[in-house]
């Protein structure tokens, strides 16, 4: 036990040994526009001995953050005092702007103390941010060092938006806060909160209760990924009453942090209809979604109640929502039902509207109107510059950057969330085993990319306000899973918004973000350890006797090898020669974790063998090239961007197989996909033929009868009398351009194939 005389020598003793205390390094995230580590030593932060000297009333939002984390991660309580004592003091102040860009801070340790001045309190904010990253992660809860240092900074862009679909999925109050914490500590400044949707209308709105008696449940969600394998029939939903939105709004600011509702028109619309089916040109009967995707039904564009419904909606949204910019959607709204029905018909032909996209213009322009007159602005989608973009609007560019481009030209100012860097719904790992709405943005692609388009001139440039990680909840249904999803790709975006472009290095990034798990650990977040994963690749074996396994990893560490099923280990030292059915496993140890990866091998007559292609795949998916389809590696995880599968644009996948040796087979097995969101079509037919010499071949069989096996996966088998041969040759036949009707329609289709099985 230690007395309090003891307590107070024992703490001026560690003031005093402070000087010699040598300071972790300095891994910040985003980096600062400059750091310098000053010297070795750290000034040393001590429980209830270190008070925060703020000059000036600003900082109480700074202060109440800075102490909750200290004492939430380190139990560290400090006080806060008008008037320093001595050095040992954290002081923060107001200092003439040195930039013109919102949010520039100094902060320096030395053996003054810490200093924190910024051109506002909003400032001091990422400064305290900064200060947070410069603790040890984990740390003491007696004394934290804070390495000496000098550091400069201010943001580049001033929108640094991180989203979150509560529809999908609903999330509890207390997950939003959390959610929000991390926002400011990635100094990010936006929360856009996604609202209403089919499947689900989660904000109370008092002058129409049904949209959240009726419209934040529905009877049921599929199970696995889309069209699902059948319905959980589980009651599902919730909203968040007034007082809550008021309470996360007030929570976000407190942060800094300005939270954008999105209340979607006149798209994605089912809760609302369900509710109130007059909102709807057929009038219903509506349900609440239990399924994904985009549906015909939508707001009447025609019927004048309908925008008298959406105001209401707005005015109350507008009233506790104090942002400027209120997001109205405007995405993926089908004009099917608009163009049968007759009030909107009638609606095209007294506004003198040539189609319905420009009835969708009207639309978005008639609610921008009413929005502006409240004082407030509207974000849209980019489908909004379809038949003309309303006037004041801004762009939140999805389909790639060419809205983001379109509309920064017409002079809007953009908000770029780009699908193939910022959907952070996508799978962030090859070897992803949990389910995701697929795609692969790993957290290096997140880093690498540049919110301002090439293409835009410096004028055009200064429209893009800045950039955004959408988190959309289809298959993430629970606080762990929005972790896993967003760590560490969020890290690397807030880096993208916040740091000076020529700051931006991944390679220094990989070093502070090994850091920055330690933090999340610390925060006891479940991040992705795709980064950590073994990478692994399969090679032809010498001879056609089978296939190499060859695994990799980025630090260095002695690998080990082991098959199911099998109690031997041994070290890795060269690519495994594999050569029958097994799952092969592979491993590494670091800071006391194992990260290891499994691959199961499906060995057949044709693994291993030669083969030859008559076409070639498609150049943004060749595989491995035409080994991928006798790799033994069946593509599993349905994912398209993987070495695991070659990818025909309108071209059959025509491959000879040579067995080697004269062998008897009755069965070829084409593994392939189907996803014709994605233009991706099954072979129209499999033909197989064989050949005793390689020059003459024989038609034995064809099939079309296409299997699914697993999501978006499947196989056509073509089975046949017993047959003796050496080489055979495997037709999938492409189904040519896409029938009307089906998305791509009229364009050639994709054919994927990622293993042939011969038996
Ligand atoms: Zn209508």
């Amino acid at each position: 036990m230690i007395t309090a005389v003891m307590k107070k020598i024992f703490f001026a003793g560690l003031i005093f040994t402070s000087f010699f205390v040598r300071a972790q390094e300095i891994n910040i995230i985003p980096q600062p526009v400059s750091v310098k580590q000053t010297k070795s030593n750290a000034f040393i932060i001590v429980n209830a001995g270190t008070p925060i000297v703020a000059e000036g009333d600003d900082f109480g939002k700074s202060i109440n953050f800075l102490n909750d984390y200290l004492d939430r991660f380190y139990s560290i309580k400090l006080r806060t005092s008008s008037t320093t004592l001595g050095n040992n003091v954290i002081r923060l102040s107001l200092s003439n702007p040195f930039t013109t860009v919102q949010g520039g801070y100094k902060l320096t340790v030395d053996a003054n103390g810490i200093s924190i001045s910024g051109d506002n309190a909003n400032s001091v904010f990422y400064g305290i941010q900064t200060l947070i990253q410069l603790l040890p992660a984990p740390g003491s809860s007696i004394r934290l060092p804070v390495p000496y240092c000098e550091i400069t900074d201010y943001p580049r862009f001033s929108y640094r938006g991180m989203h979150l679909d509560c529809c999908r999925h609903f999330f509890s109050v207390d997950f939003i806060k959390q959610y929000i914490d991390w926002i400011a500590l990635h100094k990010m400044n936006y929360f856009h909160w996604h609202l209403t949707d089919d499947q689900g209308w989660r904000i109370e709105i008092k002058k129409y209760p049904k949209l959240t008696q009726v419209g934040a449940w529905r009877n049921g969600t599929i199970i696995g990924s889309f069209p699902g394998t059948g319905n959980d029939s589980i009651h599902y939903g919730g909203f968040y009453s007034q007082e809550q939105i008021k309470e996360i709004v007030k929570y976000a600011a407190d942060r800094f942090i300005t939270v954008i509702p999105e209340i979607e028109m006149p798209g994605h619309a089912s809760a609302a209809l369900a509710s109130y089916p007059f909102l709807g040109c057929t009038k219903g009967p509506y349900e609440v979604q239990q399924t994904w995707g985009v549906f015909d039904d939508v707001f009447c564009a025609g019927n004048d109640s309908t925008y008298k419904f959406l105001q209401d909606v707005l005015d109350e949204v507008i009233a506790l929502f104090p942002s400027k910019y209120i997001h109205i959607g405007g995405d993926e709204c089908p004009k099917t039902r608009w163009k049968t029905c007759p009030v909107c018909q009638r609606r095209m032909r007294t506004e003198k509207l040539k189609d319905e996209h420009a009835l969708q213009s009207y639309f978005i322009q008639r609610i921008e109107k009413y929005v502006n007159s409240k004082g407030r602005s509207v974000i849209g989608w980019d489908e909004i510059l379809e038949g003309g973009l309303a006037p004041n609007a801004t762009v939140m560019s999805w389909r790639g950057e060419q809205g983001g481009i379109d509309a920064a030209k017409q002079n809007h100012y953009v908000i770029m969330t780009p699908g193939d860097w910022c959907y952070f719904d996508h799978s962030q790992s090859e070897q992803e085993d949990s389910l995701t709405i697929g795609g692969y943005i790993p957290v290096d692609k997140v880093y690498s990319y540049e919110p301002v388009p090439a293409s835009l001139n410096a004028d055009q440039a200064k429209y893009i306000l800045g950039a955004q990680g959408n988190l959309w909840t289809e298959y993430i249904s629970n606080p762990g899973k929005v972790e896993y999803m967003i760590f560490p790709r969020m890290s690397a975006l807030s880096e993208v918004l916040w740091s000076q472009k020529q700051n931006r290095d991944w390679g220094d990034f990989e070093k502070r973000l090994m850091v920055q798990f330690k933090r999340y650990d610390l925060w006891n977040t479940k991040y992705s350890k795709a980064y950590f994963e073994l990478k692994t690749s399969v090679l032809p074996g010498k001879d056609y006797n089978g296939v190499l396994w060859k695994i990799e990893n980025k630090f260095n560490k002695k690998m080990f090898m082991t098959f199911a099923g099998s109690d031997s280990v041994w070290g890795y030292t060269g690519p495994q020669l594999i050569q029958k059915t097994v799952r092969a496993r592979g491993y590494f140890n670091l800071d006391n974790r194992t990260f290891e990866v499994r691959q199961d091998f499906n060995f057949n007559k044709a693994t291993g063998k030669k083969i030859t292609l008559a076409n070639e795949p498609s150049k943004n998916f060749p595989g491995d090239g035409p080994f991928t389809l006798v790799n033994g590696v069946w593509n599993e995880r349905g994912i398209t961007r993987t070495s695991q599968l070659l990818g025909f644009l309108g071209s059959d996948c025509d491959a000879t197989i040579d067995l080697g040796t004269m062998q008897y087979i009755s069965n070829v097995t084409v593994h392939t996909m189907k996803d014709l969101s994605s233009w991706i079509w099954p072979p129209k037919y499999v033909e197989v033929f064989v050949s005793g010499d390689g020059k003459n071949f024989t038609s034995v069989k064809s099939s079309d009868d296409f299997k699914i096996t697993n999501g978006k996966n499947g196989v056509i088998h073509v089975n046949f009398l017993l047959t003796n041969t050496r080489y055979v040759r495997v037709l999938a036949k492409n189904t040519g351009n896409i029938p009307s009707g089906y998305p791509g329609a009229g364009y050639e289709s994709w054919l994927f194939a990622d293993e042939i099985e011969i038996n």
